[in-house]
């Protein structure tokens, strides 16, 4: 399987980083009117740049919510979330405006805008998180809250639209091929995640020292055997497999988690505090093979994709074909 040819012309990188990269640029000129104009307008054209850019000020830390000050700063940040954040249906009754996040959200927001002092206290936005069991008080995993608070927005909005936008937005589609290690047969699983959780420790338990040596090691086939042994249709049981992962579709906004509390010591997590160095741009085609980065190429289906619906008496009835269509070619062959 997987015998596309060759990596897409067209690579994604990310440009949350591209901000750092054009500040540069603009600096070297010195702060002038010209440049200030120009920076300016280089930042209202960078993907995700949005509107804490434009003279918002901070945020009080209330009982351990500097995870939670973080969090919103990122969503703040993000261009694209702030305009679906502008266009949510303000919930009529007050008593469901106090409960709403997205509403409370994008008070905040607002506030942080238009506020004459230092930083702005989000108090109301704790009590509606504190409505939804966000607990304060309470030290957060910061993927952990990201998830929790991502969640509470999207099943609070209630407009379908502005809800599938919020989850295009966030939303990376993977691949899963699992590989019978006796028969052969390939089990491809679609698998959609809002956040890449990235191992610091390669497959020898050795730490990893870059972000682009932590995405190969996440994307590298692995054998799962014993517990880990995957059911072969084909066999009909448990058998060991060969698991890799592809990359079919990137969002605009690409959240990594690096593992760093995975190393436990007794009933204690500890922090993985090691370097790890990570890139100012992004390109995924330039770190994985063209065989685990397959860009927005869900539309396509290769011929031997199309054979996999020909049937085995031991698969599933939906996975054998039972309508064909063929379309006339030119010339009138089929
Ligand atoms: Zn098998």
């Amino acid at each position: 399987m997987g015998q596309r040819a060759g990596r897409p012309k067209s690579s994604r990188t990310f440009k949350l980083e591209g901000y750092q990269t054009m500040t540069a640029e603009a600096d070297e000129e010195n702060g002038t009117e010209d440049a200030l104009e120009k920076r300016k307008k280089m930042l209202q054209a960078i993907c995700g740049m949005a509107d804490l850019r434009n003279g918002a000020v901070g945020l009080y830390n209330i009982g351990l919510s500097c995870c939670l000050n973080s969090l919103l700063q990122v969503f703040f940040m993000n261009r694209h979330f702030t305009m679906i954040l502008r266009r949510i249906k303000v919930p009529f009754d007050p008593t469901e405006q106090k409960a709403s996040i997205p509403y409370q959200m994008l008070l905040l927001l607002e506030q942080m805008q238009q506020s004459k002092r230092k930083s702005v206290h989000p108090v109301d936005l704790a009590r509606c998180l504190s409505i939804h069991n966000v607990k304060f008080l309470v030290l957060y995993d910061a993927s952990h809250l990201f998830l929790i608070l991502w969640n509470l927005i999207k099943d609070q909005i209630t407009n379908v639209d502005l809800a599938e936008r919020l989850t295009v937005l966030y939303t990376i589609r993977l691949q899963e091929h699992l590989v019978c290690q006796k028969c052969s047969t390939e089990t491809k699983n679609a698998s959609n995640m809002l956040m890449l959780p990235l191992p610091l420790f390669d497959s020898d338990f050795r730490l990893v020292r870059t972000l682009e040596d932590s995405l190969c090691c996440f994307f590298a086939p692995e054998q799962l055997t014993d517990e880990n042994a995957c059911h072969c249709e084909e066999c009909e049981m448990k058998m060991p497999c060969l698991r890799s992962m592809k990359v079919m579709h990137l969002p605009q906004t690409l959240m990594l988690h690096l593992k760093r509390f995975c190393c436990k010591e007794g009933s204690h997590t500890r922090k993985i505090r090691h370097s790890l160095a990570f890139p100012q741009s992004l390109d995924f085609s330039q770190i994985l093979t063209s065989e685990q980065y397959y860009p927005d190429a869900q539309e396509e289906v290769s011929w031997d994709d199309v054979k996999c619906t020909y049937g085995r008496a031991s698969l599933r009835w939906g996975e054998t074909a039972y309508i064909l269509v063929y379309m006339k070619k030119n010339g009138g062959k089929l």
